[in-house]
């Protein structure tokens, strides 16, 4: 097994809060995570993102940042939790205003809750004329899920994902919410996170993105993500900016790695080479014997 170091108190430091975007069907997860993406412009740098890398982070104007994955829907929640990750801090729950509680987005609610992550709601597509977001908070009463305006204290936001209506609002309620929760990590020893996708490119080999979740990944770290191995030989952010090294809650595309991991994979830096690469041919024995197993059954 892989040993984590113990963080002193005084190690760690504040980070960004991860933040997955789920809902029903066309309720506005895209169009929200779409809109969050265009309008981040960090002070001092034009244009926005880029590079689809299935995570991004976000500069609000009061310098605090927020990292999304970029994957809506629970699916990618629920796979990363399958695989014992536990990447996010926060959900934030879309709901179209014209439409109902649908039950995608009870699912949603379940999922969050079974993994004990607080939600923020998102009442969408408040633009249009046939929207009725009293009507929702009325139906998340009905389910004991009381918003603030309703004299609970779950937080949720009136917004528009194709106006923009509301969303900076909504996005300091996930702030406010982060603030609560103390999200702090240690980024003064070798990285560990989370494999949030990974593909083979004809040009560039394997690029996988990772988020980092403690620990700073620099280049030439040697890592070692589920079944596979190799040196970083290249980092990059959202923007296509080459990176020489990324702290907690950074998700950043890496090259080097011999093979695409699996999404909710967990990564560590390893000091030693050889090691890594015996853990990654243990764990690829140990599945072909799995795999032999089951097809005997
Ligand atoms: P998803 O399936 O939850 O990712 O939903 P999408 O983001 O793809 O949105 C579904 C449809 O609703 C698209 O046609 C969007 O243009 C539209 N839509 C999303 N948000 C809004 C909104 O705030 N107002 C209006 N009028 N339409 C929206």
């Amino acid at each position: 097994a892989i040993q984590e170091e113990e963080d002193k108190p005084e190690d760690l430091q504040p980070r960004a809060p991860i933040v997955t975007v789920m809902g029903h069907v066309d309720h506005g997860k895209t169009s929200l995570l779409d809109y969050i993406r265009k309008e981040n412009v960090i002070a001092g740098e034009s244009g926005g993102i880029t590079q689809h890398i299935g995570a991004y982070g976000v500069t609000l104007e009061n310098g605090q940042k927020i990292t999304f994955l970029d994957t809506p829907g629970h699916e990618a929640f629920t796979a990363m939790r399958a695989r014992g990750a536990q990447v996010t801090d926060m959900a934030i729950i879309v709901i179209a205003a014209d439409d109902d509680v649908m039950p995608q987005t009870k699912e949603a609610i379940s999922h969050a809750q079974a993994a004990g992550v607080p939600i923020v709601f998102a009442i969408n597509k408040v633009d249009k004329p046939t929207a009725n977001p009293d009507k929702i908070k009325e139906a998340l009463a009905g389910m004991n899920l009381l918003v603030e305006d309703w004299g609970g204290k779950i937080q949720s936001h009136d917004i528009s994902a194709k106006t923009g209506v509301g969303v900076k609002e909504l996005l300091e309620k996930v702030l406010l919410e982060a603030e609560i929760l103390e999200l702090q990590a240690n980024p003064d020893k070798h990285a560990q996170g989370t494999v949030v996708e990974a593909f083979l490119d004809k040009g560039r080999g394997y690029v996988s993105t990772i988020l980092v979740q403690a620990g700073t990944l620099k280049i030439g770290d040697y890592v070692l993500a589920g079944k596979n191995s190799g040196k970083v030989k290249a980092m990059h952010d959202e923007r296509g900016n080459a990176i020489e090294h990324a702290g907690p809650s950074t998700p950043i595309s890496i090259l080097g790695l011999d093979g695409a991991p699996q999404a909710g994979d967990k990564f560590h830096v390893f000091e030693d080479e050889k090691e890594a690469k015996q853990i990654a041919s243990k764990r690829t024995q140990l599945q072909r014997e799995q795999s032999v197993r089951t097809q005997r059954h």
